[in-house]
């Protein structure tokens, strides 16, 4: 249930609202939008009038209830507003969310050594990437394939950010590993194959770095909007989605299916960031730039691009990465398209912290 209150609403009288609803056993939460304040109400509301709750306070614009069954996630949460996930990166402050520039997340699929991930930071810097993502903990099908250097690579990690002052997005695979992880990460990824681990998304949920949350390979939109629900309810407002493309009955080209009608059916049904993977949708380096483009003409606010400086050396993912001179030319692409939408930064996308 959402509590709208009206513009030029005294904090005193929010803040009486909130202990009161507290009394009533709720969970109330204050967002500040750009126009208004609502409260968001979480708890026993099924029993509740709305009604009832109008009266409460003169101040009480209208009472809605979230008929969805995600309710921090849902865009009627904000009153239909877009949320930003701001990440506070060495090179400034970054936002990701429907109403600032596209950002760039490249890098390889996992660290394989200082001069390799030193080499891509300082490429896709200099390209226009904001973030730098790189694998210390890497989920492989196979037991035998490259499992990640573990935590030694989130050494080589800061080494990356150091030398760049990228922001770093890497994957959380066990809660054991969130504490070293969460040092040097500035966005924690779970990834595909643990968009259900509960109890993971419960621990990220009750820390504060921002989290991206990969779609599950056969997760509908609402259970990974219900995974998105287990981290904003466990405290963490922070949570980017991010499409990687979904397994469908056609794999014979494709590694999966890139689902880019996500991203309407996402807008209207979530606040939060929407990011999209078109490396692991496609699985293969030629399809990536026309899913890329796609991608920011259908709206994406943010793209993660799987990029390394010798792709058939890979250790994992070679065959969808770009190499660094390709990742160039995407971004002058993808300038063309980010302009054409209103999406595209001039200048760097880092407002000063
Ligand atoms: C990755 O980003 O390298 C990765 C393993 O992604 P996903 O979880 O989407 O498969
Ligand atoms: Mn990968």
């Amino acid at each position: 249930m959402i509590v709208v209150m009206k513009v030029g609403s005294p904090e005193d009288e929010v803040n009486r609202l909130m202990g009161e609803f507290k009394a009533w056993g709720l969970v109330p939460e204050k967002i500040v939008g750009r126009h208004k304040v609502v409260i968001g109400l979480v708890g026993e509301t099924a029993e509740l009038d709305p009604l009832q709750i109008q009266e409460a306070s003169p101040w009480i614009e209208e009472v809605l209830r979230v008929e969805k069954p995600y309710k921090r996630a849902s865009r009627e949460y904000r009153n239909g507003e877009a949320s930003e996930v701001l990440v506070p990166t060495p090179n400034g402050l970054v936002a990701f969310g429907e109403h600032h520039p596209l950002i760039v997340v490249a890098g390889p699929c996992s660290v394989e050594n200082e001069e390799m991930i030193v080499e891509t930071a300082r490429r896709v810097q200099a390209a226009g990437a904001k973030f730098l993502r790189g694998g210390a903990f890497k989920p492989r099908t196979s037991p035998y394939a490259f499992q990640g250097h573990g935590e030694s690579a989130l050494n080589l990690l800061a080494a990356a950010r150091e030398a760049t002052g990228l922001g770093i997005i890497t994957e959380l695979m066990d809660a054991a590993d969130l504490e070293p992880l969460a040092e040097i990460a500035d966005v924690i990824q779970i990834g595909a194959r643990n968009m259900q681990n509960f109890s993971l998304l419960k621990k990220v949920g009750a820390q504060d770095k921002p989290i991206l949350l990969k779609r599950g390979m056969s997760a509908t939109i609402e259970e990974w909007l219900m995974a998105a629900e287990y981290i904003l309810a466990a405290g963490n407002p922070n949570v980017i989605l991010c499409e990687r493309g979904i397994r469908t009955f056609d794999s014979k080209y494709t590694r999966n299916t890139l689902d880019l009608a996500a991203i309407p059916v996402l807008r209207a049904l979530t606040h939060l960031p929407i990011m999209i993977d078109p490396s692991h949708g496609t699985g293969k380096w030629e399809y990536v730039p026309s899913m890329a483009l796609a991608s920011i003409a259908a709206g994406a606010d943010s793209l993660m691009i799987e990029v390394h400086p010798n792709p058939k050396k890979a250790l994992s993912d070679g065959p969808q990465s770009l190499t660094p001179e390709r990742f160039d030319s995407l971004m002058v692409e993808m300038a063309v398209i980010g302009k054409a939408v209103g999406r595209w930064a001039e200048e760097p996308a880092i407002a000063a912290v």
